[in-house]
């Protein structure tokens, strides 16, 4: 398969290539299989798996099941996957331990803006899959305030501190990365600094096929009720899966008996699950749910 584009030199995704390329051999060092590629098959991480395939480095793919994923992206990504497969490539769904809807119920509130406790169970978790594979996300600096300072290039997991991060182009960066930490989680994120703009003109320059959704006017896929999505995205992904919005409902309600049950306060705001949701499709809450109204709740 032959991977080209129109872009010139220095631009975005060449210095991907060169990225990628650059660290495929400490990738070899830390596993013979390659860089592991995390993947949800959304526009960012479709891209990702394209530079990685243009590069030549070896790697594989790996993708959390969620649960939450809109339909149309999950049938998006099992038949990309297999495409992978028959193209050579190593591939690994893994499993969530438990369902958003048991997460739920175990803390007895729905996820927050400022409490998202789902990610680290359906998303985070360590895989046995990744061994001590160099991992690679889809992430971008431009996705929120928070991913801008806390994310870039390259990062090494540093548990119960903040995640070294550091951008590629300085030399100094590059030697710690790839001498430092050995026994560390090492991510390499080629597309750090790259903007909207950047992802959809690399997908119409390569000609990369993306999921259906974003023509029908989605710019964000993932987990259906993301509580950093704006409400109105919010009510239009439960307009369009009502599934999710009756089990979100139906959970909701269950919280509720179990809070009865553990003698734990039912507030105003969340005196029936019908009213609790209400509650927390509201951006207003979202934004304002601070530290303060939540030490309401047990955690
Ligand atoms: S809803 Fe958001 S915070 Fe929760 S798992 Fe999905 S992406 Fe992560």
């Amino acid at each position: 398969m032959e991977y080209q584009t129109s872009l010139t030199q220095g631009q975005p995704d060449d210095e991907a290539v060169r990225l990628l390329q650059y660290y495929e051999a400490l990738a070899l060092e830390n596993d013979p299989r390659g860089y592991c590629v995390c993947t949800s098959e959304g526009k960012d991480s479709r891209v990702l798996g394209h530079l990685f395939r243009r590069a030549g480095v070896k790697h594989f793919y790996q993708h959390s099941i969620t649960g939450i994923d809109p339909p149309e992206l999950i049938y998006f990504q099992r038949s990309n996957f297999q495409q992978y497969r028959d193209a050579g490539y190593l591939t690994y769904d893994v499993m969530y331990r438990k369902s958003m809807w048991q997460l739920m119920l175990e803390k007895k509130i729905p996820p927050l803006r400022t409490i998202r406790y789902c990610c680290a169970e359906l998303k985070e978790k360590r895989s046995e899959h990744q061994g001590k594979a160099v991992v690679s996300f889809g992430v971008r600096k431009y996705e929120s305030v928070k991913r801008a300072r806390s994310r870039n290039e390259l990062e090494i997991a540093l548990p119960r501190q903040k995640n070294l991060i550091m951008p590629f182009d300085d030399g100094e960066n590059r030697k710690i990365f790839e001498l430092c930490y050995r026994d560390r989680e090492k991510r390499v994120n080629p597309l750090a600094y790259w903007n909207d703009a950047d992802i959809w003109n690399y997908s119409r320059d390569v000609k990369l096929e993306q999921c259906s959704l974003y023509s029908e006017g989605f710019d964000r896929l993932g987990c259906i009720g993301y509580p950093l999505a704006r409400e109105q995205n919010r009510r239009r992904e439960f307009s369009r899966w009502p599934k999710f919005y009756e089990q979100y409902l139906r959970t909701f309600d269950r919280m509720l008996e179990r809070r009865r049950q553990c003698g734990d306060a039912i507030l105003d705001y969340a005196s029936t699950a019908e009213i609790w949701m209400e509650w927390w499709l509201s951006d207003h809450v979202q934004e304002t749910a601070g530290a303060g109204q939540l030490s309401l709740y047990e955690l």
